[in-house]
């Protein structure tokens, strides 16, 4: 039995592949209804209380979030994180801060480090940089493609 494309529709949570008319996932039991009052906001409010149980990570941008921000954040302040703390991904953004942060002392002291250190610290510092760098381009194409996973949560009150 063919089930066609526009038959089906992933969840959001777990990413089984549903039907279309499926009220329900049935591999994890969301109710598909309730994503649609999930916003960016509730999950800041669960990180808060320390429930991250009750954070979906999802790739529809929430009705308290804009897709065309997030692109603006990611492509223009993205070496610092912008996208990430945009969407409230903390840790993620502190990644690229130290991240950009190393990349400014490797080009500003180059010469004067190789000197101070060994080989080996140098070069990990290029691969964290490189990882860094790659990372940021991989955003870019993920924001665009509507990949990029972004934390919601419902309010309170429906989540029961
Ligand atoms: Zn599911």
């Amino acid at each position: 039995m063919a089930i066609l494309g526009r038959d089906t529709k992933k969840c959001p949570r777990c990413e089984a592949k549903c039907l279309q008319s499926q009220l329900r996932c049935p591999e994890c039991g969301l109710i598909f209804s309730r994503m649609e009052n999930a916003t960016n906001a509730a999950a800041v409010q669960r990180f808060k209380e320390k429930d991250k149980e009750a954070v979906l990570y999802v790739k529809q941008v929430p009705k308290d979030k804009k897709r065309w921000k997030l692109i603006l954040y990611t492509v223009l302040l993205g070496l610092f994180g912008g996208g990430y703390f945009y969407v409230r991904r903390w840790q993620r953004g502190l990644f690229y801060l130290l991240g950009f942060a190393l990349l400014v002392v490797c080009v500003v002291f180059n010469a004067q480090l190789i000197s101070v250190w060994d080989g080996v610290l140098i070069e990990l510092l290029g691969i964290f940089v490189g990882v860094y760098g790659v990372a940021w381009i991989f955003d870019i194409v993920y924001v665009c493609t509507g990949k990029f996973k972004i934390p919601v949560s419902l309010p309170k009150e429906e989540s029961k």
